[in-house]
Parts: C-alpha cells; structure tokens; sequence
C-alpha cells in the first residue's frame, strides 16, 4: 500500500490514525456484532457515539453552555438558505462580507428571504485580502452580520473579527474548523462542512447561541428548521450515522494531539513552511495579502501558466496530488489541514524547490 500526499481543499484527508481505526471497529464496533453504518440511530450504542461527539467538541473548542451543537445534513450550501430563514426574521434583513465565493453565495441565496446587504466586498482584487470595516460600516438593525472566516478557494482568513457592535455575527468557518483556538462566545452562530477538517462528507455542524433560536420564518421546512433539530438533539429524522462516528475519532484523535492549541502549533508551522519558501522564490509566489493569509488554503503561481500545468503534473506524478488551483484564481493551492503532517508540507516544498532549480 502506498498512500499519496494529499492537498486536496475537500474532500480531503483524514489522520492515518483515525482510518485504521475505523477499519478496525469495520466489522465488529465494541463488541455489537455490527458495524457502525449498520446500527439504529437510535440505539445505545449510536446514542454513545454522537453524545461524545458533542462532549468533545464542547470540550475542545470550550464551547459555553448556552450554546447547542447540532449535527446536520446538507452541507454547508444548504446552511446558507437555513441561516436566512432562522435568524432574518426581526427586521428582515442582514449584512454580509464578501469575502469570496462561498460567502457571495450565501449573499446571493439570503437575499430570497429578506434584505441582504453586501457591506463590503474583495472582489477588485480577486478575493486576495479581507476588507477592512469598522461597526459604523453595520446597519445596527441588522438581524446578524454574516462573514466567511477562511476562504477556501482564495487562501485568505478575516486576521480578526470585525467589529459589529451588538449585531449576532455569523459565521461560516467549513475550512478552519477545529484548526486554531477561538472564542465561540464571539458568535452567535458558526457552522460549518464536515469534510474539509473534521470527517468524510455528509454532515455539517452547526453551533448556535440559544437565544437565537425559536424565530424561524414560517415557511421555513422543518428539515431546515434549527429548533426542531435542537429540540431533538440532531435526531430528529435519521443522521449521517457513520460520518458522526468518523468525527468522534477525529475530535479523540485531536485530543491525543493535546487539544486545538497543539494542533494550531503545528499549523503554524506548516503555513510558515510553506510562506517562507513562497516568500523567498524566484519562481512561485503566494497570492494573497500578507496579513490575511490562511493557515489552511494555500494558493500559489508561477505566472506562467504552461509553468503551472507542468508543475501540477510532475508533483501528481512525485505523490503530491490535488495541487491544481481553483478556475477562478488558477495556478496552484495546497490545502494543509489538520490531517497533513508536517513532513507532508517539508516534501512538498523540497520538490518545489527543485523543480525551480529544474526549471529556471
Ligand atoms: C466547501 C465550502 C462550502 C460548501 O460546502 P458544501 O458542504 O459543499 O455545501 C461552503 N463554505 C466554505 C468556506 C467551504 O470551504
């Protein structure tokens, strides 16, 4: 068996650790004779699983108690209808950042459901920095401020929250979940997509503050309705069973690693792995604005985009797969997530760097 590096922005991959022991527990899961995709949603056994789910992600994000973990289906892009028609039902209407593509579609789709305003945009420069604002930017009758705080396709990361005053700030944190420690108090709603930082596709999770809840438009399905989901701790109808035991394996697996402190340590250090050399090339260049750049999306060109398409085929060949950038932004993006070991970002950058000896 060998197994490739893999920069892939999501799917993407999951600790080695965890994978085996799945394939361990395949079978035969703790003595039940079954496997975990085979069992009720409403067994003990699967009510163990997803309770220690929440508990650790209460426990490794310091989640306070007035706030509900719930585990969804969906994906992130179908958050982007439910956030609209659970939370803009005061005054009908929100402010968001466009911060890029994924932040643009939750603009776009909030905008079937009430006013959404677009208070400041990157889209001048390709999404390569994060707008500044200031709370005199933010309509105070806002029902909440909706950000993306990483920007998958375009490398960038909001260096800090923007100051929104009283308004509920919402947030959209699918690529950096789990990967650096942050104040969920903050918040009055962060969500995100499982399979870029926590599991295999097929669940979303979505943290809210209590007391947003219970003001859902009433057109609002029940499926996508938060309340229901919270009143029936995320089992309401049938949940993505195996991927919520993936994530406990992950969340155990972080855990191991001495907690999100000690995971965001060594994504520190693989994003400066990766800046330093792109910082000091003759032939490869970051894209993004210094001060804004994501510790997990990492796009990067030549220029020259011959350069690009040979580098993505050679380094595929050499084991370092899914490099090819997004359409939009082109060139090259290497996502490092939690799962990619630090060794994993040294090779990648030792064969950069001799494909620029190669090739200048
Ligand atoms: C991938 C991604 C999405 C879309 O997620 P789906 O689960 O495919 O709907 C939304 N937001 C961000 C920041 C993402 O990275």
């Amino acid at each position: 068996m060998s197994r490739v590096y893999n920069f892939s922005a999501g799917p993407s991959m999951l600790p080695e650790a965890v994978l085996k022991k799945a394939a361990a527990e395949m079978l035969d899961y703790e003595g039940s004779g079954q496997s975990v995709m085979e069992m009720s949603h409403r067994s003990k056994t699967f009510d163990k699983i997803i309770k220690d789910a929440e508990q650790l992600f209460r426990e490794l994000m310091n989640i306070p108690e007035n706030y509900k973990v719930l585990f969804l289906q969906g994906g992130a892009s179908t958050q982007f209808a439910a956030i609209p028609m659970n939370f803009m039902n005061k005054n009908k209407k929100a402010d968001f950042i466009i911060t890029g593509q994924w932040a643009k579609k939750a603009y776009q789709e909030a905008q079937k459901y009430g006013a959404a305003r677009a208070v400041a945009s990157s889209a001048d420069k390709t999404f390569s920095y994060i707008p500044k604002t200031t709370a005199a930017d933010f309509d105070q009758d806002a029902d909440y401020v909706y950000i993306c705080m990483n920007n998958t396709i375009y490398g960038t990361k909001f260096p800090e929250l923007p100051d929104v005053g009283n308004i509920p700030l919402i947030a959209d944190i699918s690529s950096m979940f789990l990967s650096e420690p942050m104040d969920v108090s903050k918040f009055a709603v962060v969500y995100g997509g499982a399979q870029k930082n926590i599991a295999p596709a097929g669940l979303t999770v979505v943290i809210i503050r209590e007391d947003m809840l219970g003001n859902a438009m009433d057109i609002t399905p029940t499926m996508l309705n938060y309340q229901t989901m919270a009143d029936n701790d995320s089992l309401y109808n049938t949940p993505p069973c195996y991927t919520i035991y993936i994530c406990k394996l992950v969340l155990e697996w972080i855990k191991e690693q001495g907690g999100i402190e000690a995971v965001y340590q060594t994504n520190l250090k693989k994003a400066a792995i990766l800046y330093d050399y792109l910082d000091s090339s003759a032939m490869f260049s970051s894209t993004v604005a210094k001060e804004d750049r994501s510790l997990m999306n990492v796009p990067f060109v030549t220029g020259n985009d011959e350069l690009d398409a040979k580098f993505v085929k050679e380094a595929t060949a050499a084991g370092f797969v899914n490099l090819k950038g997004h359409r939009t932004v082109g060139g090259m993006r290497a996502s490092i997530y939690n799962a990619m070991p630090v060794e994993g970002v040294e090779k990648l950058v030792e064969f950069m760097k001799n494909f620029e000896k190669e090739n200048a």
